[in-house]
């Protein structure tokens, strides 16, 4: 669960020192987050920039995280939505989830924010079952691989028509395009990318951003 970015170092130092305008508490957040044993599954920076910009370019109002982790990324989010914009976070982790909620209360986005502390399959099908179908705006997929084809269709059911999902770890360390790495998670991924890639439903891009980032655009029904 890399977030190592794709390019090197002198170039992604450079990138940054060009475009990064990282707020003090998401400093502060990714500081602490980075002392953790677990800090490769925070997102980059510029990663979390990159989709508040989306959020904003949207307009978008309601949103979907799966996978929470320390919570910067759900921070990125809830900061670039409007004042009456909601996030309904997904995760397991209490502990870890801990952090975010501290960090949201700071960042003054607690309100804006709904952490669901269960599966996040759960969570999604509830939202299903309580007829929330093409309500959501925005919704980032950033959680254990093995489960990503479920979260991914649970989740372009939840997006309305021209909503965006985004897709987080899709080029996996580059692991995904050598033909010697054959494990079960790296064979996931390629799975999953190829289906989205004939997958009709949905106009799509993959960007080499961080560890790679696909955005999927639900279409509007023919
Ligand atoms: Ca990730």
């Amino acid at each position: 669960m890399s977030n190592k970015t794709l390019i090197d170092d002198a170039l992604y130092n450079y990138l940054l020192s060009i475009s990064l305008r990282e707020s003090e508490i998401l400093q502060k957040l990714r500081q602490e987050t980075a002392t953790h044993p677990m800090s490769q599954m925070q997102i980059a920076p510029d990663q979390g920039q990159f989709m508040a910009l989306l959020v904003q370019l949207m307009g978008a109002k309601k949103a979907l995280e799966i996978g929470v982790f320390t919570g910067y990324s759900s921070l990125c989010v809830a900061l670039a939505l409007p004042p009456d914009g909601q996030l309904i976070a997904c995760d397991v982790s209490e502990e870890y989830t801990a952090i975010a909620r501290r960090y949201w209360q700071m960042a003054g986005v607690a309100d804006k924010i709904d952490l669901r502390l269960a599966p996040a399959l759960d969570t999604l099908d509830q939202l299903l079952a309580e007829g929330q179908a093409n309500q959501f705006d925005f919704a980032f997929i950033d959680a254990d691989k093995s489960a990503y084809p479920q979260y991914y269709e649970r989740t372009l059911q939840l997006v309305r028509p021209g909503g965006l999902i985004a897709i987080d770890n899709v080029l996996w360390s580059g692991r995904v395009a050598d033909p010697q790495v054959q494990d079960n998670r790296t064979e996931g991924i390629r799975a999953f990318n190829q289906r989205l890639y004939q997958d009709q439903r949905i106009n799509l891009s993959v960007l080499p951003l961080a560890d790679g980032l696909t955005l999927a655009l639900k279409r509007w029904p023919v």
